[in-house]
C-alpha cells in the first residue's frame, strides 16, 4: 500500500488516498481520492512506485502510468471534498474506470460533482450529455464483489458520519486483508452500531490471522468536546472502539499486535506541538489492548 495523501483540513496537498495492489502486480485500486495526481507525484519522486511493473511509454511519467495503467478502480467512502477533490482534478487525464461506492455516495458523485456544472458529467448516470469515463458500481453492504482486472476481492459496509454515509472497505487477495475506513464517529447508543455491525463481520479474519492492518482516521485530539466531532473519532473513540473489536473477537489477545494506521489527522493554523504527534501520544498512553499505532506519512510504502 502507498500512502498518497494522510491528512485532512487545510493540508490541501496532502488529504486521505490509499493506493492498494498485490505485490508484483500491475494492478491497484485506489480507496479515497482527496490527494490524488500531486500524490502519485510525490509518491514517485520518493521512489515508491519503482517496483511497479508499468507498461513503458516514453510521453507518461511514472506517476501518469500508475494512474492511467495501474489503478483500476476507485473505492470511494463518502462524497465529501477532501476525500474526492483528486479525483476531480485528475479526471481529465484519467482513463475509464468505475467507481465502486455504496448507491448513497454514487448519487451524491452523479447529482452533486460529475453533475457537467461543478464539473464535467464525467460518469455513466446523471444529466446529459455526459461523458462516461466513470462507471458507477454501486456496492451491496457486506457482499464482496470482484474488482475487475485487479484479483483483488472487496467488501463494503456502512459507517455513520454526520449527516452523512461513509463506508469501510474490505480487501481481499488469496487469503489476506486489509481494512480501510473512510470517516466515522463512535458508535451511538441510540445509533445503528455500525462499527460494532462491522466488527463483528472482520473478526473472523482477525482470529484466522488473514487482517493485520486496519486504516482509520483520528481527526481531534482528545480535548474536543462530545459536541464539536463533527462526525470524527479522538484517540480514546478509537481505543474504545477497538477495546470493543477484542472483546467481540473473543479476547484481547485476538487484537495484541494489530497495526493501526491512523489516517486523516486534521491540519490547522494553529501554532506549536505537531497534532500528529500529539494525537501519537494520546493513543500511546491509552494503549492497554497492544494495538500497533503507525500515523500514515504521505509518500510511504507499507506491507501489509
Ligand atoms: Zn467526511
Amino acid at each position: 500500500m502507498v500512502a498518497l495523501g494522510v491528512r485532512s483540513g487545510v493540508a490541501d496537498g496532502n488529504l486521505s488516498s490509499y493506493l492498494v495492489r498485490p505485490l508484483g502486480t500491475n494492478e491497484a485500486v485506489i480507496c479515497d481520492a482527496g490527494t490524488l495526481g500531486h500524490g502519485l507525484k510525490r509518491a514517485e519522486a520518493r521512489g515508491v512506485l519503482d517496483d511497479i511493473p508499468i507498461m513503458p511509454d516514453s510521453a507518461l511519467s511514472r506517476a501518469g502510468h500508475v494512474l492511467k495503467q495501474t489503478v483500476r478502480a476507485y473505492l470511494i467512502s463518502h462524497a465529501h471534498l477532501d476525500h474526492v477533490a483528486g479525483l476531480v482534478l485528475s479526471s481529465p487525464e484519467d482513463t475509464p474506470k468505475p467507481i465502486y461506492a455504496l448507491p448513497e455516495t454514487n448519487t451524491l458523485l452523479t447529482e452533486h460533482l460529475f453533475n457537467g456544472r461543478i464539473w464535467g458529467a464525467m460518469g455513466d448516470k446523471g444529466p446529459e450529455p455526459r461523458i462516461e469515463k466513470y462507471s458507477y458500481k454501486d456496492m451491496v453492504a457486506g457482499e464482496g464483489q470482484n474488482i475487475e482486472g485487479s484479483g483483488l476481492e472487496v467488501t463494503a459496509w456502512p459507517l455513520s458520519h454526520a449527516s452523512t454515509t461513509s463506508t469501510a472497505f474490505l480487501i481481499q487477495h488469496h487469503g489476506r486483508a486489509i481494512l480501510y475506513l473512510g470517516d466515522t464517529q463512535a458508535d451511538q447508543p441510540d445509533g445503528p452500531q455500525n462499527l460494532q455491525k462491522l466488527w463483528k463481520a472482520i473478526a473472523p479474519l482477525l482470529r484466522e490471522k488473514k487482517l493485520h492492518t486496519i486504516i482509520m482516521g483520528v481527526t481531534y485530539p482528545d480535548a474536543q468536546p462530545e459536541n464539536a466531532l463533527c462526525g470524527q473519532l479522538r484517540p480514546k473513540d478509537l481505543l474504545q472502539t477497538l477495546r470493543d473489536l477484542g472483546h467481540i473477537c473473543g479476547g484481547r489477545h485476538h487484537i495484541r499486535g494489530l497495526r493501526v494506521l491512523v489516517s486523516h489527522v486534521k491540519e490547522t493554523f494553529h501554532e506549536g506541538n505537531s497534532p500528529v504527534q500529539h494525537i501519537y501520544r494520546e493513543l500511546q498512553d491509552g494503549n492497554d489492548i497492544g494495538i500497533h499505532f503507525m500515523m500514515a506519512e504521505q509518500s510511504a510504502r507499507y506491507l501489509v
